[in-house]
């Protein structure tokens, strides 16, 4: 292990642990413990903040009148919550305003032609004034903390709503804008999810990407461990929203947290456990409701003996892609979808093929699959199917085959050593039991 900034930890909190007033001081009560300790904080925007933005670009990009209401509500609910934790001459209400009005140019002029370059430049916002307002608390509770701007970290590419990391770029960037900072101050707060391109305008990290950023920033410094701090006590056997009996599982296997997120597991964002692996940096995984729980940790871990875990991916579309004239959808073929697919980005989570078909369960993006569609229909003949679900079973057991089988109408299936996979029509959701 690294030793550049041995005990350095980097924390991520997410939207729900940062939703309200309450939450904020719960958060701050939480970091009190890890007073005059190296820390970096990653936060989200507050609650469902992103969403409510993505009405806002939504309804500039339709030419709304009401854009601006929109746009007055998600400022207001901000407002509400700084009242709450403030007073009235608190300078923080005049950096949130700034933060605001840096996004509201936008909206002055007509839609932006780019929509990607548009949502990014608005959406961005959500994490500015989240960070802006915890920053100013913790400082106001004792605990002296540095605003960060993360655009002047993160360096990416030019691809918007999807940054691609500049790795070289981003490492030089924390370690001198970063360090310096912790040797002298215990806390960093910075924003997720966003970052800057080489023509420093903002670009996001894809949604749910808060949890990336803090990877990276925990590979940039060598970070001792990351911890992301949710609403769940940790990793679970499956997600609580949909299942019942469902346990937390102690330990995980980098290896396994990467299958679990490539297949859907909500809880961490898929492209964290890469870096984070590549330093050997633990991954704790806690309950900001419960932060004396012992959470997940995740590290190198080879033993590998699980229960069984179950992933479900909603929102799922099924293509039938076969050739025209009878020729097999041999190599070459696979080879020329497979550029499409990453071309329109386009994410395959499970395929299949005959003689002169090729099946494939990929995520049911209307606009991606569109672009791709108009060229493979040159060559190809392709159905969608819509409306399917993918479920993912780790470490099977027949028994937890046979309970999500029930009531399901099965298109496909398969094994490859631990893993199960079907494909399902989706039906109306009842709370399956998992069996581990
Ligand atoms: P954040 O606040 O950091 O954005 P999320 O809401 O994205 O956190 O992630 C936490 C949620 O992930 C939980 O509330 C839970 O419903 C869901 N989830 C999905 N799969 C799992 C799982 N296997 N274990 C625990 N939580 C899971
Ligand atoms: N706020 C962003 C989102 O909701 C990023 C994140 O929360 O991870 O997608
Ligand atoms: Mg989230």
């Amino acid at each position: 292990m690294s030793t550049m900034n041995p005990n350095l930890k980097v924390f991520k909190f997410g939207g729900a642990s940062v939703a309200d007033a309450a939450a904020i001081k719960n958060v701050v009560g939480i970091l009190q413990q890890y007073k005059s300790q190296p820390l970096v904080i990653v936060i989200s925007a507050m609650g469902k903040t992103t969403n409510a933005l993505e009405e806002v670009v939504n309804a500039h990009a339709a030419n709304n009148p009401e854009t601006l209401a929109i746009y007055e509500r998600v400022k207001e609910k901000h407002y509400g919550i700084m009242r709450d934790l403030f007073d009235a001459d608190d300078e923080v209400f005049s950096e949130v305003n700034d933060a605001f009005v840096e996004a509201e140019w936008m909206l002055d002029e007509a839609p932006h032609e780019n929509y990607d370059y548009m949502y990014d430049q608005i959406v961005s916002v959500g994490e500015l004034v989240s960070t802006k307002i915890v920053c100013a608390y913790l400082n106001k509770a004792g605990l002296p903390s540095t605003w960060l701007d993360a655009r002047d970290i993160i360096a990416c590419d030019n691809t918007y709503r999807e940054g691609r990391i500049d790795w070289d770029k981003t490492v030089k960037n924390a370690t001198t804008i970063i360090t310096p900072i912790i040797e002298k101050i215990g806390f960093v707060v910075t924003q997720g999810f966003i970052g800057s391109t080489s023509e420093n305008f903002t670009i996001t990290l894809g949604r749910e990407g808060s949890d990336y950023s803090a990877a990276i920033i925990s590979f940039c410094l060598d970070a001792e461990s990351m911890s992301i701090w949710k609403d769940v006590p940790g990793v679970l056997t499956a997600d609580p929203r949909y299942f019942e009996n469902v346990s937390k599982l102690d330990r995980l296997s980098y290896k396994e947290a990467i299958e679990m997120t490539y297949y859907g597991a909500t809880v961490i964002h898929p492209k964290t456990i890469k870096p984070l692996q590549n330093k050997n940096i633990p991954l704790y995984v806690k309950s900001f409701i419960n932060p004396d729980g012992e959470g997940t940790v995740i590290t190198n871990d080879v033993d590998d003996h699980y229960p069984p875990i179950v992933i479900v991916e909603r929102n799922q579309a099924l293509l039938y892609i076969s050739s025209k004239d009878y020729s097999f959808i041999a190599e070459h073929h696979l080879s020329h979808l497979f550029g499409l697919f990453d071309k329109h980005r386009i994410w395959v989570n499970m395929m299949r093929n005959t003689a002169i078909s090729f099946m494939v369960c990929v995520p049911n993006q209307p606009e991606r699959l569109k672009g791709f569609f108009d060229e493979v229909e040159k060559e190809f003949s392709i159905v969608k199917e819509e409306n399917v679900e993918l479920v993912t079973i780790r470490h099977y057991q027949e028994d937890t085959i046979t309970e999500m089988k029930r009531g399901k109408i099965v298109l496909s299936e398969e094994r490859i050593r631990q893993t199960f996979q079907m494909v399902n029509k989706s039906v109306p959701a009842i709370k399956p039991k998992t069996t581990a």
